[in-house]
């Protein structure tokens, strides 16, 4: 009898029942049972998000020379969503309590996508380790003069490896290849079209792997290893990636101080984030909890399909399960939470300050898709809306979910017109 981490999957069932539903691919919501027990993660703390956050700084003259379109900030904007709050509680017959705001990181700069955080700010601190570590920059010069032909010739040197399903490829690409880094991306073919043209037009290789990405990922890995030049980023281990997503928290603390909004204990904050492999809303959700302490509450949404947070962490078993070991497909529209093996440096770290994961269909998706655009006239790709659904579960929960609830949409901007309008015809009922 097939073994999975030890155990038969008749076990598996019988020890979590939600197994049940989540290989017959409904909707589920699960409330973490560790929330709240004595923190882990203690290894981080919140003067890594401010190092992270330091660093962003540094760079800001750079960005703002090699993107003139920006301030040099890498951040976006919080809006309030009224009009898709009503069609929410029209479509679901349900009450959402409080103000329901979106964290647009469809529009942050360059990337279009959450990778700008992460993604960015591991390429910029692996530049910056090397600029420093060569003496060719001090860390009182304005990184502007990272711009400079001698800075671009000297990355030249250098190659940065990563395996992407889509949109940290874009991310690490883009920036990457504008440094002057040699930049190799790994992605599956059926990774998005549009996504592979956009980062070769940008200077990047793509090497497109049939069957099985995770064994063609290590591959890539391994041979980037044997190379004292070479940089792996490693997705599914990675603590810059996830400073990077953290100092998002800080940056939300102060836009919803600019929007008066009060975090207490009769307020508190409720923030719903997409989930691929976990390194961009554990990040965040790692930030907040600095930030706000037990007057936040984080869920993570996955789609159906690729529910791979939700097993890891309900079993404790983390990356020693995939979704495809339960015989789980993990084919999703959703391309940037298809991702069928969790990160264990997330899961572990967030194991007891969020409150809960749950799945969502790749049609409801689309559904979602559909309102947001008629609502408030913002187009994202079928990943960010993940979050949308989450105020709906929480209305219904019987404490009714009062304060202020944030939706993270985490991509979008890039999407080419046609595709986006596919996906908008979808959502039609
Ligand atoms: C990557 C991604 C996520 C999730 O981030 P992970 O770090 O993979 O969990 C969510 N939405 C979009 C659009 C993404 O590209």
């Amino acid at each position: 009898m097939m073994q999975i981490a030890g155990k038969s999957l008749e076990l598996w069932k019988t020890e979590y029942p939600l197994l049940n539903d989540l290989i017959q691919y409904n909707e589920v919501l699960w409330s973490n049972p560790s929330k709240g027990l004595s923190p882990s993660g203690l290894d981080l703390t919140l003067e890594d998000i401010k190092e992270a956050e330091a660093r962003f700084k540094r760079f800001e003259p750079y960005f703002k020379k090699i993107f003139p379109e920006t301030d040099g900030v890498i951040e976006s904007p919080l809006s309030e969503i009224g009009e898709m709050k009503k069609s929410l509680e029209q479509e679901y017959s349900a009450t959402i309590n409080g103000d329901l705001l979106l964290k647009q990181d469809d529009r942050l700069p360059i990337a279009g996508s959450i990778k700008a955080r992460g993604g960015f700010h591991e390429v910029i601190k692996h530049a910056e380790d090397l600029a420093l570590g060569h003496n060719i920059l001090s860390k009182d010069d304005d990184y502007g003069i990272l711009a400079d032909k001698k800075y671009k010739e000297f990355f030249s040197a250098f190659s940065i490896m990563v395996g992407s399903t889509g949109n940290l490829g874009l991310s690490i690409g883009i920036l990457s290849a504008k440094l002057g880094f040699n930049v190799t991306v790994h992605m599956s073919s059926d990774a998005k079209q549009w996504k592979k043209d956009l980062l070769r037009e940008k200077g990047a290789t793509v090497v497109e792997h049939q069957g099985d990405f995770s064994v063609a990922v290590d591959a890539g890995r391994s041979q980037c290893e044997e190379k004292l030049t070479c940089y792996y980023i490693d997705d599914e281990n990675s603590k810059d990636l996830f400073m990077g997503y953290a100092v998002a928290a800080l940056r939300l603390k102060k836009q919803l101080d600019e929007l008066n909004v009060q975090v207490n204990e009769e307020n508190p904050l409720t923030v719903y984030l997409p989930c691929g492999v976990g390194g961009g809303p554990g990040g965040i959700a790692f930030g907040l909890n600095q930030v706000f302490g037990h007057n936040v509450h984080c869920y993570f949404a996955e789609p159906t399909h690729s529910p791979s947070m939700l097993i890891g962490l309900m079993t404790d078993q983390h990356d020693k399960v995939c979704v495809q070991d339960f015989g789980i497909d993990n084919l999703t529209a959703a391309d940037g939470l298809a991702v069928g093996r969790p990160s264990k440096y997330v899961g572990q770290r967030v194991k007891t300050y969020i409150d809960g994961v749950y799945t969502i269909d790749d049609e409801r998706l689309y559904r979602l898709l559909h309102l947001l655009y008629d609502a408030e006239g913002i187009k994202l790709e079928p990943s960010a809306l993940a979050g949308m659904i989450g105020p709906v579960h929480v209305a219904k929960q019987a404490e009714g979910g009062s304060g202020t609830h944030v939706v993270w949409a985490t991509g979008g901007r890039l999407v080419p017109e046609d595709v986006w309008k596919a996906d908008y015809e979808k959502g039609k009922l």
